[in-house]
């Protein structure tokens, strides 16, 4: 195996076994599960002194099928679940335990974990990643670095796999734009409940509200089919959220927004092309929505590269071994996921109400397996609004 010749201040060309593009969630479990199993990886980010990430939130049941366990060093808030909220305000409550995390202190954490695995942390852009024989050169702005295995963990831009010419995603126009507002209002913070509104409100997925403990908490907006610029449905919410909560806090009409971030949530894409020769993708850049999820993806990912280094053959068919143990472990999960996003965007909001009418009070598991959850729900929806079924099972069929 290939020794990375190590260096702080770089190089114009320098050589190792696997290359990740992006330190972010995804990135940075593939770049420690592959420095795990012996071969030299550096970690490329253009951002790294300033990693701004998006994601903060995930749920118990998703951490645990993604094998991550949540530190307290990184936990800001523990929540008991979310409720779901129809166009006319009734509410399904699904107990769910959910964290609210410090997104800096945990990349800081996994930065640590890279390091201590022998990951070298490099700050830098990654342009393309050009095959040549059984390797790839990497360019970036005046520098080039040699891989065996180049993993695309760059996000939704999926720079180095477009460049390659794979379609990471089946359904890139389905890619949810996002706008999240950090504000601050005395107590907001302590709620135990995410909240969730779906319907016309935010078409296509939802408008969130997470508390992150104090006086913290997020509002955003998440919405499909209409186009990157979603601050009028962010406007829309703000609105709707400060008349929501005015009976219970004071003076909310002035709550201040701290910072604002846009970006793209690939929710139900579904993962396309993820494998070329010495080449794999992962995370949001492969469709792989979700920070739990895209962290398990970048870790079998991780794994896979090591090996294929490991046997010398770093050929698209044995890179495969990639997509066959993600398939076996999510694919049915994001198809179903994808099939009820869908269903969801074609309902009107009067049967969005009247299902949560139905299904309130009821009990929703949100934990177990996924082929139970699966199940349970269906069971729950088909004596509520049973032709739902058929719109879930039509639009699953599409794929
Ligand atoms: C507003 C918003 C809020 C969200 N909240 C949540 C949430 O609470 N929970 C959840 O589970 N999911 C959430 N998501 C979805 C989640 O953000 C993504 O699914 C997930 O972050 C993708 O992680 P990733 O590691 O694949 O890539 P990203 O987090 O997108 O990171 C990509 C990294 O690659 C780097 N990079 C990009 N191009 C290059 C290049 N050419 N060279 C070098 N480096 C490069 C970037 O600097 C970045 O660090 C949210 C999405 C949005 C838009």
């Amino acid at each position: 195996m290939e020794k990375f010749i190590s260096s702080a201040e770089f190089l114009l060309s320098v050589k190792c076994d696997v290359l990740v593009v992006g330190a972010s969630a995804a990135g940075l479990m593939a770049a420690i599960s592959a420095a795990s199993e012996g071969v030299s990886v550096i970690l490329l980010d253009k951002n790294l002194d300033g990693l701004d990430h998006l994601a903060n939130t995930l749920f118990e049941g998703m951490a645990a099928r993604s094998k991550i366990q949540v530190e307290d060093c990184y936990l800001q808030k523990e929540l008991e679940g979310m409720r779901i909220i129809s166009p006319s305000g009734c509410g399904v409550t699904i107990p769910a335990k959910g964290y609210f995390i410090d997104r800096q202190k945990f990349d800081d954490r996994y930065k640590h974990i890279a390091e201590n695995a022998g990951v070298t942390l490099l700050c830098g852009e990654a342009h393309s990643a050009k095959l040549d024989g059984n390797r790839r050169t990497v360019a970036l702005d005046e520098d080039e670095i040699d891989a065996r295995v180049v993993i695309d963990a760059s996000g939704i831009g999926a720079t180095i796999a477009r460049q390659a010419g794979l379609l990471t995603m089946r359904h890139p126009e389905d890619i949810a734009w996002a706008m999240e507002a950090v504000f601050e209002h005395p107590g907001i913070g302590e709620e135990l409940f995410f909240q969730y509104w779906i319907g016309s409100m935010a078409p296509g997925w939802k408008a969130t509200f997470s508390p992150a403990g104090g006086d913290k908490a997020t509002l955003g907006v998440f919405v499909r089919r209409h186009g990157p610029n979603v601050q009028p449905f962010f406007q829309r919410v703000l609105k709707y959220f400060k008349a929501y909560k005015a009976a219970e806090y004071n003076d909310i009409e002035h709550m201040k927004i701290l910072s604002v971030k846009r970006g793209g949530d690939p929710i139900c894409v579904l993962p396309g092309e993820m494998v070329s020769d010495s080449l794999l993708v992962t995370g949001g850049a492969a469709g792989q929505s979700g920070l739990a999820y895209g962290m398990r993806a970048g870790s079998i990912c991780g794994t896979v590269a090591a090996e294929a280094v490991a046997a010398n053959d770093v050929s698209r068919h044995f890179l495969s071994e990639y997509e066959r143990r993600w398939r076996s472990e999510f694919y049915w999960e994001y198809r179903m996921g994808r099939s009820s996003l869908e269903t969801l965007r074609e309902l009107p909001d009067r049967e969005i109400d009247r299902l949560c009418m139905g299904l309130s009070g009821k009990k929703i598991l949100f934990g177990g397996s996924f082929l139970k959850k699966a199940v349970l729900s269906g069971a729950r929806i088909s004596l509520v609004r049973p032709w739902i079924i058929f719109d879930l099972m039509r639009n699953l069929a599409k794929g």
